[in-house]
Formats: structure tokens, sequence, C-alpha cells
């Protein structure tokens, strides 16, 4: 059976069928480049990378496109507090986000537009709004879209618009609007925009792009005028997206997107993350901590996206455990004695490889569950380690299938390979390490119990656990920060 999602469109689980198999396009709301992302935000950008890693490993071409917004009334203020350019204030943020991705594990997308680079497609789209009777300028030089217009308005949150009129508070910069619900495609330029940076002329008159604005004209210039998958989180639904159909469509007379996928917001320790409960964390607070990148990737991609994901302390060190039981699983496979005939003893970890891949790929089938997908691994662990403590030796052949199938699922989580990075060691500490696990050796045969446990204790100070098997005495480094390992 093929991938099934979610559609938020129809509030169904649908077969997901791209227009292009070759060339899947994929549009995903980005960050507003204004301070550091925080955990939430990466809860979306790491599911994003589970769609993206999903879709190649299934054999599809992939298009994907995430915005970085960097002009909007937060990146304004902000820069205008600090004293410079919307331009200057938005990129060592843009590259933080871009460096905690790749700390997270997460595969580069195809391209990362940034809203200013586009401003000349926003006022192509919105002259071709108004051309098309869907909005209207107002004396001040700002343009609104008219959603009485636009005939599927609402289609997407499905939100009663009738009983929203009287309740909706108008915002003082969006005087002049014939109807309190119509939103601002361009805003009129005022004295903090210009002085930011943050205005560009346009045939109605000087301003900036209004944010539903942008993600239209982007997700049209650089994936195309009907998307495959179009993505973000929860909050978005309404007005963001509800107002990104009403613009694209109301431009193209074709749909815009066939599928939404709205990520659930996550929470902190129980809460909704906000600055006034102080629990707000970003992503580049846990680095700095020291805590394993690999156990935080872990932990926001432990929950299917549509449900509820709770992250705590005490998940993350979970998370850092599950990661180093895979790491421990696949070392222990690399050393374990290859050689004799046949299966081994009570059970194949061939057939247990290819139950896992069929369980695997059923999971994140069922609209990406990424719970069961990651259950299908853990079951193949289980399996595994049961079967090597019984076979002091196993085919050469049962072992690649196990190595290949955590290799090949791991191009979908991207954990092994996160935390092999982490366990990597240089070559220096290498050579240190070796030798001093031959000085203890030594003092062990000379039955110094005093120096061999002093040099344990020296390793240990550095992260290195040493594991004494009747094949001699390995040794791994722990994560940063983590918790010690028998
Ligand atoms: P923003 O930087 O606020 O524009 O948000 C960037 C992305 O993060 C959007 O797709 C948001 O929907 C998403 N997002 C914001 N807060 C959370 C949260 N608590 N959990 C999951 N996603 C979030
Ligand atoms: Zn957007």
């Amino acid at each position: 059976m093929g991938l099934r999602l979610f559609n938020t469109l129809n509030r169904a689980v649908e077969p997901f069928q791209p227009q292009d198999p070759e060339r899947v396009g994929i549009y995903g709301c980005g960050p507003t480049i204004y301070g550091h992302a925080h955990i939430g935000n990466f809860r979306t950008f790491v599911f994003y990378d589970l769609v993206h890693r999903y879709l190649e490993w299934k054999g599809y071409g992939v298009h994907f496109v995430v915005n970085f917004t960097d002009v909007d009334d937060k990146t304004i203020r902000a820069a205008r507090e600090a004293g410079v350019t919307i331009q200057e204030f938005t990129r060592p943020f843009g590259e933080a986000i871009l460096e905690e991705s790749d700390a997270l594990g997460m595969q580069r997308f195809d391209l990362y537009p940034r809203a200013t680079a586009y401003v000349d497609r926003m006022i192509e789209l919105v002259q071709a709004l108004l051309d098309r009777g869907l909005a209207y300028t107002t004396e001040d030089g700002s343009v609104f879209y008219d959603i009485s217009a636009f005939k599927g308005y609402g289609k997407l949150s499905r939100k009663d618009l009738e009983k929203g009129r009287t309740g909706e508070r108008v915002a003082a910069d969006e005087y002049g609007k014939d109807d309190a619900r119509d939103f601002a495609l361009w805003k009129a330029v005022k004295e903090e925009d210009e002085a930011v940076g943050a205005a560009w002329d346009a045939p109605w008159g000087r301003g900036r792009p209004g944010w539903h604005l942008e993600c239209s004209a982007m997700g049209l210039a650089e994936v195309g005028e009907t998307l495959d998958l179009h993505l973000g989180g929860e909050d978005l639904i309404f007005p963001h997206h509800e107002d990104e159909i009403a613009q694209s469509e109301g431009a193209t007379g074709k749909p815009f997107a066939r599928t939404w996928l709205h990520v659930k917001h996550l929470k902190v320790e129980g809460q909704k993350m906000s600055k006034s409960l102080g629990n707000f964390i970003t992503v580049r607070q846990l680095l700095d901590e020291g805590i394993s990148p690999a156990a935080i990737r872990h932990q926001l991609l432990s929950a299917q996206y549509r449900r509820e994901l709770n992250f705590t302390r005490a998940g993350l060190e979970a998370s850092e455990r599950a990661v180093e039981r895979l790491l421990d699983f696949q070392d222990r496979l690399m050393r374990h004695p290859v050689g004799g005939k046949g299966g081994p003893e009570g059970g194949s970890l061939a057939e247990a490889a290819r139950q896992a891949r069929d369980a695997f790929e059923a999971a994140m089938d069922d609209d990406l569950n990424v719970a069961g997908a990651l259950g299908a691994l853990f079951t193949f662990l289980n399996e595994g380690n049961a079967i090597l403590d019984r076979n002091p030796s196993i085919a050469g052949s049962q072992r690649e299938a196990a190595l290949e199938l955590l290799e090949s699922l791991d191009q979908v989580l991207g954990l092994l390979e996160l935390g092999r990075r982490e366990r990597e060691v240089d070559d220096e500490l290498a050579e240190w390490v070796a030798d001093r696990v031959q000085a203890r050796n030594e003092a062990r045969t000379r039955q110094d119990w005093h120096e061999a446990d002093a040099i344990r204790d020296e390793l240990a100070e550095k992260g290195i656990v040493l594991e004494d098997g009747p094949d001699g005495t390995h040794w791994k480094r722990v994560g940063v920060g983590s918790e010690t390992h028998g």
C-alpha cells in the first residue's frame, strides 16, 4: 500500500498522488528570522525533514522549498530597536537556523528563498489580483484582498465567517478596509519601514508586502502553480494558509496545493510554550548546554505529527538512551564473529530485517506514523540482540542483512548518522585511548587493581566507557551530559 496523508483541506486521510513523481513540489512555511528558532519551530522543521527523507526513500524525486520570512511586523520592529536594516538584522538568524538544522541532522532543502528577494513577484501578484477585481486600493496606497469576491474563501479553515464578522478587531494600521475581514496584500509605507529598508515602490504606492502574500509569491515562483504538498504548523491554517489560497488561486485560477499538512504544536513540560511562562527553549540553548543533538532529534521525531508531543528533560534522557541502544546494536553487529553456514539458532536476522522493513514502511505510509516506525526498528533491535546472544557466530549474509536494514531505515530517521557523529572520536583521542587500555590491561595482568581502576576512571572523565568482553576490551564515547552506561 502506498503513502496516505491526512489532508487538512478535506479533513481525511487520502492516498498521496503527486502530479509528477519525479518532481514532487513541496512548500513549507519557514521561520520568521528575528530571533533564534525555538524547539516548537523545530518540531515542525524536523517534520519537514522527515517528509523530505521519506519521500526520497520511497523513490520520489523531491523539490522542497522552505522560505525565510525577513520582512514582516516582527523583523521590522526588532531591526528598528537594534538600529539596523532588516537585511542586517535578519542575516545572522538565517545563518543560525541553518547551523541548527545541520546540527539536528536535517538534510538541506532545495531552496530557502528570502521574502525580500521576491518583492517584484509579489507586486505582480497584487497587480493580477487587482486586475481580476479581487483586491482594492485604499487612499493611503495600501491594497486589500476583497474576500467577498473570492468564492472559495474559508474552505481550508472551515471558519464560520459570518459569525466572525462582528467580533473582528480592526488593527489601527488597517483602517480603510471595506470589510474588517479583508486582509492586507500591501501596506502603505510608514516612517519606521523606511528607516530599516523595508519599503519598495509599487504602481499603487510605496510600501511593503503583507506576510501572506510573501508565501504565495515564493511558492508560485519556486514550486509552481499547484503544489503537491504545503506544510506548516497548525497555527497557520487560519488566516495564513486560507489567505495564501485566496491569493494564489485568485490569481491563477488553479488549486494552490493538493494536500495540506499541519503539525500540532509542541508543548514543553506539559505547557504551551511562551516567553511569559519562562519555558521558551531554543535549540541553540540546548546545544550550548551540551545536550546530544541526536537525542533532541529523537524526541522531536518521537510522536506522529498530528499527535501531542510534550518536550521534557526526562524525555530527552530517554531519547539519549534510545539512540545509544541503536548505536550499541550496530557496533555489536559489526563486531560479532562471522562464520558457519546456514541460519542462526532461534531465528533469522535476515527474516527479522525483512519484517522490520515492512512494518516500518506500513507505519510511515499510514500518515507518517513515526512512532510506529520507531517501534518496528526497536522490535528488530530486541530480536537481533536475542539472536546474537544465542549465536557465538553468524553467517556473513545474515549480518549484512541486519546492517543494511539499519542503514536503510536511518536514511529516513537520521539518528544513527547523527549519533555516530557524536560518538566519533578524532584519531588522536583514539590513539590515546588505545594506549590507556593497553596500560590498564598490563596493570590487570600484574593484578594491580588500583592502577587498573585509576585508568578506567581517567578514561571515564573524558567520556570513554570500557566494556570487557570475551573477545577483549571495547570502548565507546558517550554523549556529553549523558547517563553512564554499563
Ligand atoms: P514562525 O517563525 O513563528 O513563523 O514559525 C515557523 C514555523 O514553526 C511555522 O510553521 C509555525 O507554525 C511553526 N511553529 C510555531 N510554534 C510551534 C510549536 N509550538 N510547535 C510546532 N510548530 C510551531
Ligand atoms: Zn507561509
